[in-house]
């Protein structure tokens, strides 16, 4: 059937009418047949399967078993009274509950009589119940062996008769009137080697499935043509970018990189370091354009990476620049970076928002004479008075924390684009990384530099407070220092930075001058003020830093062991693991007391307990993936390309490997996917490209 067709208003099929049209349409956004052939059911009630008790799991919604009753009570009076009964197989049992008519169904219950009971299952713990469950004496043929969708609804559309049944009408006329065709969006060989079903057969099968296995592919087929699709242009743009930008060709290694190699590397660098700078050196010498996204999780060791890189650059003439999200974290790599560039003949500046306006000439002048070979510094950098003589190489610290439009600034500062390394130490799960930043290449730094501790990881309430008191002041007394942290969402908020000011009251209460010294810090400060106390804590003339989230990123004092985290249920699991990577950056044993109040939301739980089960970025970004999902894990502005129809990335990445491996080799046989045996791709390709939906939000 054509695509054409599918595009008619739903006002014309069958089933609708203007009345329904218009409720759809304002409550579910379906505006054309194809919207409606894609509402697909969230969930499937199936009565095709029969349950023993001993095999029931959490993961199952609605389940049928076939049982006995052995034991029926009323459980309380009034308003709280319920009936149970234990309902038994030969594998377990569980409680069938009732709360409303219980006296008629206690009269009505025969017990060990062979019942199918079926509802939907609760679990407490290990235990298992349902509610109001639908009792049969017999198997009925019209209730059981159905496999019934269930679609999205709204209460509206429930309450004007816009029932399930109708929606399933509605969709099975679609399918009549098409005569159950659509046409095929995949190749032949694309569908044999992957063993997918025909797309025709999957839509089917996704809104009326006879079995669980036609359904499971039926879904397979779907998330992996929505991710194809998805990689296929993103891969498409990456390979746009590559030809379309020359790269500046960076194939010397120079006197500048051998020098600092050989004689004034700090360290051996570890494996993963050595392997992404050859990867980085690979690119560079390239021909195109280098688009590289740095992982690597907090401390494993990147700014030595970028720094090489930077050399790189200068030996091949050409000038680079650093640009990191916040002042602190810009000030500090300037100066562990221009330190460690001493003993080479190389000119470092910093510019930020506070960079007063007299030097802020000077290094327009310098930049722009080709006089400063390096620039550190914030999104002052952006700006377009800031112009370099030849910038041949610029780094983002922190992708996260800028946005697309940010880098784009970048590309511009050079008449043949800079190579661009942007580094993240926020670990991405895999199959976001593929998706949002599929159109870069990827280096990740796996492997910690050697000899550091584990962190040990607490929880802690209010009732432990004097004893976590007691372990702070221990610490002190062996020469460590402690990191405060309290919340602060909104700088703003007045509540929150009351806290913190309480905090920091109590602090000095608790832990008085002059056999303690407590500092500072947070978003209402002057720069100045910040950098100083700062500056105190870094030269270890103060014990304690009392903060907010300002020192989350970057902030590098091996000395400091202790990291405590206030209302730490109200931060996120990326933002703790940031804050917790603060300490065990020197020799000590460090530690990370994460305080909560007493009862914690299931959520802030399993966040909690994630903490201190693992130290793994990326295993808590996987967490993270699956509390949160993945349009809020990226942020709103960027979810756009997230928002898929029916794949999932917290669920479906091996459907998501092989969709991109598909994509990969499609366009490595067919470059322009021109060839006859592609001709499906192709218009495909063209109506999503030409088209609405979500491909715009991929930049
Ligand atoms: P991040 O990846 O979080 O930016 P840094 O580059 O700040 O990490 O490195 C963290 C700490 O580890 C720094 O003190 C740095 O000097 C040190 N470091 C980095 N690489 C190595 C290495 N190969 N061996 C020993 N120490 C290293
Ligand atoms: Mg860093």
């Amino acid at each position: 059937m054509s695509d054409a067709f599918l595009e008619k208003p739903i006002d014309y099929l069958k089933g609708v009418g203007p009345n329904r049209a218009q409720l759809l349409r304002g409550e579910l956004g379906i505006h054309t047949y194809k919207d409606m052939l894609c509402v697909f059911p969230n969930r499937y009630i199936d009565r095709t399967r029969f349950y023993k008790i001993g095999e029931l799991a959490q993961s199952q919604a609605d389940v049928q078993i076939i049982g006995q009753i052995t034991h029926i009570e009323t459980i309380n009076t009034g308003k709280h009274k319920r009936l149970v009964a234990t309902f038994e197989d030969a594998t377990g049992q569980i409680e069938l509950v009732w709360f409303r008519g219980v006296k008629w169904i206690q009269k009505n219950l025969k017990t060990h009589t062979d019942y199918v009971a079926f509802g939907r299952l609760n679990w407490f713990g290990k235990k298992c119940s349902i509610a109001h469950p639908e009792l049969d004496l017999e198997i009925d043929s019209k209730k059981q062996g159905v496999f019934q969708p269930i679609y999205p609804s709204t209460e509206k559309l429930a309450s004007r008769g816009i029932s399930n049944r109708i929606i399933r009408q509605i969709i099975s006329n679609l399918f009549d009137e098409v005569n159950s065709r659509f046409s095929e969006t995949l190749s032949e060989e694309l569908m044999n080697y992957h063993n997918l079903i025909d797309r025709s057969k999957a839509l089917r099968a996704i809104h009326f499935p006879s079995h669980q296995n036609e359904l499971a592919q039926a879904q397979y087929r779907l998330k992996f043509e929505e991710l194809f699709f998805i990689q296929l242009q993103i891969l498409r743009r990456k390979q746009h970018l590559k030809n379309k930008f020359k790269g500046l060709v960076f194939d010397k290694v120079g006197s500048y990189f051998n020098e600092f190699y050989q004689q004034h590397l700090p360290f051996d660098l570890t494996n993963a370091q050595k392997r992404v700078i050859k990867e980085i050196r690979t690119d560079m010498g390239s021909k195109a354009q280098m688009n590289r996204l740095l992982q690597g999780d907090v401390g494993s060791g990147k700014t030595i990476v970028a720094l090489l890189t930077m050399l790189i650059a200068l030996d091949n003439s050409y000038q680079a620049t650093l640009v990191a999200p916040t002042e602190i974290l810009a000030q500090q790599h300037y100066s562990s970076l221009s330190s460690l560039l001493d003993p080479l003949d190389i000119n470092v500046e910093l510019l930020t928002g506070s960079t007063p306006r007299a030097a802020r000439r000077i290094i327009h002048e310098d930049l722009e004479s080709g006089k400063l070979h390096v620039l550190i510094g914030t999104h002052a950098v952006f700006e377009p008075t800031v112009i370099f003589n030849n910038l041949g190489l610029a780094i983002i610290d922190e992708q996260h924390k800028f946005g697309v439009a940010q880098r784009a600034k970048l590309w511009k500062k050079n008449t043949i684009p800079p190579h661009v390394l942007v580094m993240t130490a926020t670990p991405i799960p895999r199959t976001l990384a593929m998706t949002m930043y599929g159109d870069l290449d990827l280096s990740i730094i796996d492997e910690l530099p050697p000899g550091r501790k584990p962190i040990t990881t607490a929880h802690r309430t209010d009732r432990n407070r004097l004893a976590v008191q007691r372990f702070i002041k221990d610490e002190i007394k062996k020469g460590r220092q402690v990191y405060i942290v309290y919340p602060l969402i909104e700088e703003s908020q007045s509540m929150d930075y009351k806290d913190l000011m309480d905090g920091y009251e109590s602090m000095v209460r608790d832990f008085p001058q002059p056999d303690y010294q407590v500092s500072i810090v947070h978003g209402k400060m002057k720069p100045e003020a910040k950098a100083y106390e700062m500056k105190r804590f870094v030269e270890g003339h103060t014990h304690i830093m009392v903060a907010t989230t300002v020192i989350e990123v970057g902030v590098n004092v091996p000395n400091a062991s202790v990291m405590i985290v206030e209302s730490a249920e109200r931060f996120g699991l990326s933002q703790l693991h940031q804050l917790r990577g603060r300490v065990g950056r020197g020799a000590d044993k460090s530690y990370c007391v994460l305080m909560t109040k007493e009862k914690l939301s299931t959520d802030a739980n399993t966040r909690i307990n994630a903490m201190v089960g693992t130290q793994d970025g990326f295993e808590l970004a996987e967490v993270d993936l699956k509390l949160r999902g993945p349009g809020n894990l990226m942020g709103t502005q960027q979810s756009g390309v997230l928002q898929m129809i029916i794949a999932d990335l917290s669920k479906d990445q091996p459907i998501l490997e092989s969709a991109r491996k598909a994509a990969l080799s499609l366009l490595h046989k067919d470059p322009n996917i021109n060839s006859e045996v592609n001709s499906a791709i192709t218009s495909t390709l063209l109506q999503l490209e030409s088209g609405k939906g979500i491909w715009k939000y991929i930049s």
